[in-house]
């Protein structure tokens, strides 16, 4: 027994060197202190471009005192899954509101996003239906729909003619098309108005997780079906709260049908604690928030096209994208650190993305701008990236 146990320990540690000799070791690195423009990681400040938190609401004062209200009135834990006595007044109301943002009759919260498409996928289909996935999605996508069982076909990023090529071969009923709105790691927007009338034309139902389009795209922030001015009992939208709207957790918004079902069959909506009422208290002022604070939406977009004029004629490619993400493949994954470590010398926070990650071959500087950052810090990094190209081309790199 205890000889086995050692024989997989040391096959382990050799698992974990191989991925150090590819360089595809990932390091934890401890963070003092709130979100923002700056962090303090490891002890030292940067300047970062590395968060989720869109809006910059993460540090919010107003989201504070709505958390720390709901602390006082609720506790810390919800004690309970949602099904037993979870499922808090407070909790209630963010639903309802969550539903009215996006447009929908009625919304689900869960935990996190992560939960909720391994909740959501299984509870629509099973072994016998078949999923249609956009080759760029999310993890937790492809793990929703392994554990559902059901057939799982992979289009071409983006790739509508492929798609409907594969749906017009299908015979099982009511396939499931499950794309990213804003795809996470390369920072553009899924056809949607394409993949509704596919969805329309073969009697499928259409999932978006929208985690990095809510409070980011479409009037008021919407997000990503908002900004397309889509909506239909067939969409199911869902979206994360941990990123733009700068607290955590997620929902999902759609037809009260469909919604009672996922919180009759969600697995991990019916079997998890319910979320902390006191993140429910904040998310409820962050909705406000977004909702409201148009400037905030408008300066991330000044952002976002000050960075790209800025990169322009820079060795390494900045893939199209107009929303906060701005993904510079650099390909090499050394040289990704290279250039990560290069910035990190000069005070900057850029992390390097490695496969599995994205693919091979494609390793990239994933900038995420936030509406906290200032136009000089973006020039900053722009200076900062423009230094580190010079070098790496000379061979120089610190
Ligand atoms: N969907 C997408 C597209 C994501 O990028 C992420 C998180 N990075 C998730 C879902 C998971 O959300 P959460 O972090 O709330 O678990």
């Amino acid at each position: 027994m205890a000889e086995s146990t050692t024989d997989l320990l040391v096959e382990m540690g050799g698992r974990l060197r191989h991925l150090e000799e590819q360089n595809l070791l990932r390091q934890r690195r401890v963070v003092d202190g709130p979100q923002g423009p700056t962090l303090v990681i490891d002890g030292k400040t940067y300047l970062a471009f590395a968060s989720n938190d869109y809006l910059g609401l993460a540090n919010h004062p107003a989201l504070l005192a709505g958390a720390r209200d709901s602390l006082e009135q609720f506790g810390v834990g919800a004690g309970a899954s949602a099904l037993i006595t979870g499922h808090t007044s407070v909790n209630e109301q963010l639903e309802a509101e969550l539903a009215a943002f996006v447009g929908a009759p009625r919304a689900l919260h869960f935990s996190t996003g992560y939960m909720a498409n391994l909740g959501i996928i299984p509870a629509l289909v099973g072994p016998g239906d078949i999923v249609f996935s956009d080759r760029l999605n999310h993890a937790c996508i492809i793990d929703g729909a392994r554990l559902s069982g059901a057939q799982f076909r992979v289009y071409a990023h983006g790739d509508v003619a492929q798609l409907e090529r594969l749906l017009a071969k299908n015979t099982r009923p009511h396939p499931l098309i499950v794309t990213d709105g804003v795809f996470s790691m390369d920072g553009d927007i899924a056809p949607l108005p394409e993949l509704l009338v596919l969805s329309e034309k073969y009697d499928a139902w259409l999932l978006v997780d929208d985690a990095h389009g809510f409070g980011v795209l479409g009037p008021q922030g919407r997000g990503s079906l908002a900004h397309f001015g889509l909506a239909s009992p067939r969409v199911l939208y869902m979206a994360t709260l941990g990123k733009a709207a700068g607290v955590a957790g997620a929902f999902v918004a759609g037809h009260g049908t469909v919604i009672e079902w996922l919180l009759q069959r969600a697995r991990t909506y019916v079997f998890s604690t319910a979320s902390p009422p006191m993140l429910s208290g904040a998310l409820l002022v962050a909705l406000a928030v977004i909702g409201t604070e148009d400037w905030r939406r408008v300066h991330l977009g000044q952002l976002v096209k000050r960075l790209r004029e800025g990169l322009v004629g820079l060795p390494w490619q900045l893939l199209p994208s107009e929303t906060a993400i701005q993904p510079l493949v650099l390909g090499d994954n050394q040289l990704a650190l290279d250039v990560m470590a290069d910035l990190r010398a000069q005070g900057i926070w850029v992390p390097a993305i490695r496969p599995p990650t994205v693919r091979k071959g494609t390793a990239r500087l994933r900038i995420s701008l936030s509406a906290a950052h200032s136009v000089e810090q973006v020039d900053q990094l722009v200076n900062a990236l423009r230094g580190a190209a010079g070098r790496m081309s000379e061979g120089l790199a610190r």
